[in-house]
């Protein structure tokens, strides 16, 4: 199971992204991100081994060597990020966003099945880790310039994921001109919030491979969020 096909945000019903409407900058960007030094606390509403809550928080954990907020690894199901792994998809509400979502209802999901387990698990965790600190996709930054070969991204995603023309739209062509996240620091293909772009997929000699590791633009645009300092 690659990220490509699992990763994607809930939908924002309680806050509609802006559409059309352009919405100035600096105002908007930093909106929705935790408070500074902030201690979140991290809980899981569905039965999750100790085996796997450890691995998911070492997993989780190479964020934390570079920002001022800290992890509280808590008992029960009440917390500001709550995990579900008793599911099929991979996905997270965006920075504070996840305080908006009635208690009890998982703010991540991080699909956990032995028999399906993604070659990259850690990866993974640290990608939605990634969108509960505020960080959007990043294939999906303004300057990302990915030189899509359309038609065979709208077959290639209705195919693997069952996804219509909107929904890759939505999801993978899109540029967050509008995010509420919009990122101020540049275009990064290594990034552990980009999705893998298989050569097939581009016009020309362009690929991203599936990151494991927090690249150096990461660590650049989260201490910039969260400054240690
Ligand atoms: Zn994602």
């Amino acid at each position: 199971m690659s990220r490509s096909t699992s990763c994607i945000q809930p939908p924002y019903s309680f806050n509609p992204l802006t559409g059309g409407i352009r919405q100035p900058r600096m105002i908007t960007h930093r909106r929705k991100y935790w408070d500074q030094h902030q201690t979140l606390r991290i809980a899981f509403v569905s039965a999750t081994s100790r085996a796997l809550q450890k691995e998911i928080a070492a997993a989780a954990s190479p964020w934390l060597e570079h920002i001022n907020l800290t992890f509280e690894w808590v008992k029960g199901k009440e917390g500001d990020i709550r995990i579900n792994t008793d599911t099929d998809v991979y996905n997270s509400y965006l920075g504070s966003d996840s305080l908006q979502i009635p208690a009890g209802e998982a703010t991540m999901n991080l699909s956990f099945n032995e028999a399906f387990r993604p070659e990259d698990y850690p990866g993974c965790v640290l990608h939605e880790f990634g969108h509960a600190l505020g960080a959007d996709h990043e294939h999906m930054h303004p300057e990302s310039n990915i030189p899509w070969d359309l038609p065979v991204v709208y077959e290639y995603y209705a195919r693997t994921n069952g996804w219509s023309q909107q929904k890759t739209d939505d999801n993978v062509l899109a540029t967050h001109e509008n995010s509420q996240f919009l990122k101020t620091t540049a275009y990064d293909k290594l990034s552990i919030m980009h999705y893998p772009v298989e050569q097939e997929l581009t016009v020309g000699d362009w690929e991203a491979t599936q990151q494991a590791i927090l690249s150096a633009g990461d660590i650049a645009h989260m201490s910039s969020l969260y400054p240690k300092a």
